[in-house]
C-alpha cells in the first residue's frame, strides 16, 4: 500500500481499525510488537511509543532501558486473519533513543545504513528470498512434534491434505497483505513446503521475510499444525534453506546482465567474488543456530563448499538460468532462522567490497561437489564453509567487514549471545551420546 502518515490516519479512521501493532525485531530477527489503539497512532507518529529496551534480546541494559518506536507508515498493513470489524493493522517501526537518535542495535537501521551507502553510488539492491519450512502436528498437550501425515515429495500434488490447504490459505493471506506470490510448492521432504514471493528492494524484502514467517506460523496454528523455520528438524532428509537471489541495478537497469546475454557482467563477477571472500564470517549470521550447521552437509541440496556454478545445485552460489533483466545470483547457504536485516546488510557490504576492490572471481565448479574425492577437492583448491557455530563465530571475529557493517553494539551483543548458545550446547549431554556410549563404556 505504501501509505503516507496522513493516509494511514485516514484509513484507520474510515475503516474501523481498532488496534495497531507496532512491530520491530530483536537481534535474532524475531518479530516483537506493542499494540496501541487506533486513536494513539497520530501521537505515535509524532512522539514515538516508549518501551523497555532492556527486555529485548540484544537491545539495551537495564540502566538505559527507555527506547522509542517510530512507525514507518509505508509498511502499514491490515492483518487479514484478525477480526474484520474492529480491524487490526501492523506497522513496522524504527527504534530510537530518548534523544531522538537512531538506536545502533536496531537491525533495520543497520540495513538502511548500508542501503544508503549503495544508494549514494546509485545502486538498488534487489532481493528475492525462497523460504522453506516444515509443518508438523502438535501433540495432545499442544506441543510441537516432528510428525506429519504428509508423505509427498518435491512438487507433488497431494490428495486433500492439511499441508496443501494450509499452504493455500497462507498464500491468500499474504496476497491480501500485498505480497505477490510467484510460486508455492511442496518441497522434497515430507511435511516440507516452499513459498516464493516476488523480489523487492532489500529493505522491503527483509520486512517481507519477517512478516512471512509470522503469517506462516499463525495460519498453520489455525489449522492445527506447527510451522517451523528450524533449519534441520529431521535427520536424513533435506533441511530448510532460505536461498537469497540478488541483483544490483542502476537507473532501472540490471547491472548483473552481460551485453552478450550469456555471461555474467563484470559487476556481477566482482560482487560475487566479494560474497565468496566474506562468506565465512557472514555464515555466523546467515546460519545463526547450532542446528543450522546440521543442514550444511553433503547430499541434502545445501552447500558445504565455497564455490559457484551456473546450473549446478551443489555449490554455495548458483547463477539461475534467466538472463537479461532477470539475471541474478542465488546464494544457497542462508537459512530462514537468520535475521534478514543483518544478513542482507552483510551480503551487500561484501558484494560492494568486491566491486570496490575489483576482486577476481574463481573459476566455476560445474561438477557435483558432493561426489568429489578428497584429492579432487584439493586439486580444485576448494575451501569450505565453517562446519559449526563455534567456527563461524571465529570467522566472524576475523573479518573486519562484519564489525564495520554492524557497529560495535550489535557485533558485541551478537557475539556474546551466540558464544553462550554454543557453550550451552557444547556442555549438554545429548541423547545420542547416552545411547551410543552409556552401555559399551
Ligand atoms: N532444502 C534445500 C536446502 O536446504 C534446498 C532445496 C532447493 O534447491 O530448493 O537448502
Ligand atoms: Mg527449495
Ligand atoms: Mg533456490
Amino acid at each position: 500500500m505504501h501509505f503516507s502518515k496522513e493516509e494511514c490516519l485516514k484509513f484507520v479512521n474510515e475503516n474501523d481499525v481498532r488496534f495497531i501493532r507496532l512491530q520491530f525485531t530483536d537481534i535474532y530477527g524475531s518479530a516483537k510488537n506493542i499494540a496501541i489503539t487506533g486513536k494513539q497512532l497520530a501521537s505515535a507518529f509524532e512522539n514515538g511509543v516508549m518501551f523497555d529496551g532492556s527486555a529485548v534480546p540484544g537491545f539495551t541494559g537495564i540502566e538505559a532501558s527507555d527506547m522509542f518506536l517510530f512507525p514507518d507508515p509505508t509498511t502499514f498493513s491490515i492483518m487479514p486473519w484478525r477480526p474484520q470489524q474492529g480491524k487490526v493493522a501492523r506497522i513496522i517501526c524504527d527504534v530510537k533513543n530518548p534523544d531522538g537518535s537512531q538506536f545502533e542495535g536496531d537491525s533495520r537501521y543497520i540495513l538502511k545504513r548500508t542501503l544508503k551507502k549503495a544508494q549514494d553510488l546509485g545502486y538498488t539492491f534487489d532481493v528475492g528470498p525462497e523460504c522453506e519450512f516444515f509443518m508438523f502436528f502438535n501433540d495432545d498437550n499442544g506441543m510441537p512434534t516432528t510428525k506429519t501425515h504428509d508423505t509427498a515429495g518435491y512438487c507433488d500434488l497431494a490428495p486433500i491434505d492439511l499441508g496443501e490447504n494450509t499452504r493455500r490459505e497462507i498464500c491468500f493471506v499474504l496476497e491480501e497483505m500485498g505480497y505477490e506470490i510467484e510460486t508455492s510448492h511442496h518441497e522434497s521432504a515430507a511435511g516440507q513446503h516452499e513459498i516464493d514471493f516476488r523480489y523487492a528492494d532489500a529493505l522491503t524484502a527483509a520486512d517481507n521475510i519477517v512478516t512471512f514467517k509470522m503469517v506462516v506460523k499463525i495460519i498453520a496454528q489455525r489449522n492445527g499444525l506447527h510451522a517451523t523455520f528450524m533449519p534441520k528438524p529431521l535427520p536424513h532428509v533435506n533441511g530448510s534453506g532460505m536461498h537469497i537471489n540478488m541483483s544490483l541495478s542502476k537507473d532501472g537497469h540490471n547491472l548483473f546482465s552481460a551485453d552478450n546475454k550469456v555471461d555474467l557482467s563484470e559487476t556481477a563477477k566482482f560482487f560475487t567474488a566479494g560474497l565468496l571472500t566474506h562468506i565465512k564470517g557472514i555464515t555466523a549470521f546467515a546460519n545463526p543456530l547450532v542446528n543450522s550447521y546440521k543442514r550444511l552437509k553433503s547430499g541434502y541440496e545445501a552447500p558445504v563448499h565455497i564455490a559457484w556454478s551456473h546450473m549446478n545445485r551443489s555449490p554455495l552460489l548458483r547463477v539461475p538460468a534467466p538472463r537479461g533483466e532477470g539475471t541474478r545470483i542465488e546464494l544457497r547457504s542462508p537459512d530462514p532462522s537468520c535475521n534478514p536485516y543483518l544478513t542482507l546488510a552483510l551480503l551487500l557490504e561484501a558484494g560492494m567490497d568486491g566491486l570496490n576492490k575489483r576482486l577476481s572471481l574463481m573459476e566455476p565448479v560445474n561438477v557435483n561437489i558432493y561426489e568429489l574425492t578428497a584429492e579432487q577437492e584439493e586439486k580444485l583448491q576448494l575451501d569450505r564453509l565453517p562446519s559449526n557455530l563455534l567456527f563461524a563465530l571465529e570467522e566472524m571475529k576475523k573479518d573486519p567487514l562484519i564489525r564495520a557493517t554492524l557497529g560495535d553494539h550489535t557485533f558485541n551483543k551478537y557475539l556474546k549471545a551466540k558464544t553462550l548458545e554454543w557453550e550451552a550446547y557444547d556442555s549438554t549431554i545429548h541423547a545420542w551420546e547416552l545411547e551410543k556410549y552409556l552401555k559399551p563404556y
